[in-house]
């Protein structure tokens, strides 16, 4: 009998090789971030492609519909929180929930505020002081991060979840706006008159500066910061989560705090395109995004 060129246990040892490597080179990141930074930088173009999301702007009102559907296909209830202004502006919070009412596992808010400012004041040509600023990082950013977790974290969490978008966050100081986050401070209104309270909130805002540098906020609960702090230093990111106060902040975390609410701040406030037209995707990376995302994925599901 003529010996077969291909002996059984070959062709067993060469399929095997074949298909470990086709799914190494297929499915290179089985086990990398669950956190898409390419779906969440998607996000983030996506918010600029509908122009300044000023109060009452198109803008605005085109992104209060997609963020409404895209979550609702993400999985989450989502409502409208909405109510009039002092200014008589109808302002509309998203809120997206995983939520039974249950009193048996935290309660945990994460928020970001998604209106742009109506005046790029800050901004060094006082020609572009008029405009509207364009928000890639302040206000753009952390409503990516915040979406792409939407889709990424696991549907059973051992949490009662809200991711909320806030309205009217970034109009302080221009005529006809009593105020900063105002959204924010309508929802903390009537969660500090309802019985059940949050555990903690979580606000990110301005996250996606290519260089990323979060100090501690001087008004967050430290308790909180130790605890968010401490997993960026285990993932490695240590040196962006700088364990040192830099700033004290008016963010929508504040009238959460002033609820008696345990809240942080994850803020990098040294952003020199803060308020100018600059506040474009050239100054944000999704590298930073990522980063917070992983941090926050991280803090949430305990991996
Ligand atoms: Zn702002």
């Amino acid at each position: 009998m003529k010996k077969p060129l291909w002996n059984k246990t070959l062709v067993i040892f060469i399929l095997s090789f074949t298909v470990l490597v086709t799914s190494v080179v297929l499915f290179p990141s089985v086990t990398a971030a669950l956190f898409d930074e390419n779906q969440a930088f998607y996000y983030l173009e996506q918010q600029l492609s509908f122009g300044p999301r000023t109060p009452g702007s198109e803008g605005h009102s085109k992104f209060v519909d997609w963020a409404t559907a895209e979550l609702t296909n993400s999985g989450w209830e989502v409502l409208h929180h909405s109510g009039l202004l002092s200014n008589k502006y109808e302002f509309t919070n998203i809120l997206a929930q995983r939520d039974d009412g249950g009193e048996d596992k935290p309660w945990i808010i994460l928020g970001a505020h998604y209106d742009t400012r109506f005046f790029a004041d800050s901004d060094p040509d006082p020609a572009n002081r008029t405009q509207p600023v364009p928000g890639a990082n302040d206000g753009a950013s952390g409503v990516a991060v915040l979406m792409e977790l939407a889709s990424a974290l696991p549907k059973t969490l051992d949490k009662n979840l809200w991711i909320v978008l806030f309205d009217a966050e970034d109009q302080g100081r221009i005529s006809g706006w009593e105020d900063w986050c105002l959204g924010s401070a309508a929802l903390a209104e009537e969660i500090a008159t309802s019985e059940r309270k949050p555990d903690a909130v979580v606000i990110v805002d301005m996250i996606g500066d290519k260089n990323l540098e979060i100090y501690r906020e001087s008004n967050s609960t430290p308790a909180l910061v130790d605890e968010i702090w401490a997993v960026a230093a285990k993932e490695g990111y240590g040196h962006i989560f700088i364990d040192q106060e830099k700033y004290r902040i008016l963010d929508d975390h504040v009238p959460f705090l002033e609820a008696g609410i345990p809240a942080a701040d994850l803020i990098d406030f040294d952003y020199p395109a803060w308020h100018t037209l600059s506040d474009d995707v050239s100054n944000v990376s999704k590298e930073s995004l990522a980063i917070v995302g992983n941090v926050l994925y991280s803090w949430l599901t305990g991996k």
